[in-house]
């Protein structure tokens, strides 16, 4: 890993295969492309920030990270 890459919160644009990110399709509706932050557009099938190739809204994969903010109510 490149130093520039150390400690940043952004993954590099595309970098993962989807075997690298274990990309499968989703048990759970919440937690699939369709609510994860790095999906765009938001559609059936789209593509993703992270992981190289077309992104369909019903699969996951290990880099997962919801868009909906959180809130942190329960500190
Ligand atoms: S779950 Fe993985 S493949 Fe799907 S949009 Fe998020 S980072 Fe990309």
């Amino acid at each position: 890993m490149a130093d520039w890459e150390r400690g940043s919160n952004m993954p590099a644009i595309q970098g993962l295969s989807k075997t690298a990110a274990n990309y499968r399709r989703a048990d759970n509706a919440k937690f699939s492309c369709r609510e994860c932050k790095f999906m765009f557009p938001r559609l059936a099938i789209g593509g993703c920030r992270y992981v190289r190739g077309v992104i369909h809204a019903e699969d996951v994969c290990d880099e997962f990270e919801t868009h909906r903010p959180r809130t942190d109510a329960s500190g």
